[in-house]
């Protein structure tokens, strides 16, 4: 039986892309063998890969002078990778703090160049994200890195930062596809694909062209753009069964109405889970309202001795994986692209029920 899966990161995925994949898991296409087993240069395999590439630029509307990659390494690799590729030694680069996944990527980038904090939502712990005008831009810096949407805090930008002729790159790990972007405001999207494009293994950055080909002497090759984008991704072996399910969700999207229907759904979702935080008097998300995420809701209770009977009460109801992320505790209910409608108003259920026995 399925359950609905509010989990992080690996994520739930769509019921009927899984269960194409475990139908022609073992046979794929008439080949006799799973795509698993397949080259990744052979015809079958590279027209796959060609067709998931050109399915995810029609859904981002991704311009022509735009490379897409299909790389390795997460979205963690990539906070070494940008650097790399993006500044030099001595460059100056420009991030803006919203939280944890911000910190980290600050973190990495500061062993390869020179971090200016061009904002820090401390003050506020975290709950909200800065106004254009407070941001405190470096010319002249190599680019600006900012997190769309913080999948631990649940903060999410309502805006995409103006940063004139820098370019902006941004982590979209968390939130990619779930609405529409318009890519031509950013130098470098990019985004692991556990959250809201298939499993772990595949993370896909999508980089303006004139940003390709600068990378920095001692850069790992996997991890070199230029070097990337001239072998198609396949300088070397790729995560060919990531970018088979990826190129499957991608069709799943196209089939649904694509990013504009997805922001309708994902907006209600998100829409009917606050409202009933907010009516409750009893549940609580901590952060300010214009920045609320779509993706990931954090929510606590006034008790937190009860906590663990809340999580145990919604696994038996079938809602598991709400527990918050080990650094902030609380729940977090994480309500990517593939979860249904249903499972929020199961969840919501849950919590009214919850709160009658327990407040
Ligand atoms: C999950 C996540 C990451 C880390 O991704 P890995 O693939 O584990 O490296 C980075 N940034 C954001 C916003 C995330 O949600």
């Amino acid at each position: 039986m399925r359950v609905f899966n509010f989990a992080a990161g690996p994520a739930t995925l769509p019921l009927e892309v899984l269960e194409q994949v475990a139908a022609e898991l073992t046979d794929w296409r008439g080949s006799g063998m799973s795509v698993m087993e397949v080259s990744h240069r052979g015809k079958a395999f590279v027209a796959l890969a060609q067709e998931a590439e050109a399915d995810l630029r029609e859904l981002l509307a991704v311009p022509a002078h735009y490379k897409v990659l299909f790389l390795q390494g997460g979205a963690t690799g990539q906070f070494a990778a940008i650097p790399l590729n993006l500044a030099g030694p001595d460059s100056t680069v420009d991030y803006v703090n919203t939280g944890a996944w911000s910190k980290k990527a600050i973190g990495e980038a500061k062993r390869y160049a020179k971090v200016n904090v061009a904002a820090d939502e401390a003050a506020s712990n975290y709950s909200t994200v800065p106004a254009q005008g407070s941001l405190k831009l470096t010319p002249g810096a190599a680019y600006v890195h900012y997190t769309p949407n913080e999948t631990i805090g649940g903060v999410e930008f309502p805006y995409v930062p103006a940063t004139g002729d820098v370019p902006l790159v941004a982590d979209f790990s968390s939130t990619i596809l779930s609405r529409p972007v318009d890519v031509a405001k950013f130098g470098l999207i990019y985004a692991g694909a556990q959250k809201n494009i298939g499993p772990a293994g595949l993370v896909i950055v999508i980089v303006r062209e004139d940003l390709i080909g600068h990378a920095r002497a001692g850069t790992p090759l996997v991890w070199d753009y230029g070097a990337m984008a001239k072998d198609g991704s396949m300088l070397n072996t790729p995560p060919t069964f990531g970018w088979y399910f990826a190129g499957l969700v991608f069709k799943w999207l196209r089939r649904n109405g694509g990013l504009a229907a997805m922001a309708d759904r994902n907006r209600a979702k998100a829409q009917r889970l606050y409202a009933a935080i907010d009516a409750s008097g009893y549940y609580r998300n901590p952060v300010t309202k214009e920045a609320r995420s779509w993706m990931n809701v954090p929510f606590t209770i006034p008790n937190p001795d009860l906590e663990k009977t809340f999580l145990a009460e919604a696994g038996k109801a079938g809602l598991v994986n709400l527990e918050g992320h080990r650094s902030v505790g609380g729940f977090r209910a994480s309500i990517y692209n593939a979860m249904p409608i249903e499972g929020i108003d199961a969840l919501i259920a849950f919590m009214k029920d919850f709160q009658s026995r327990h407040a």
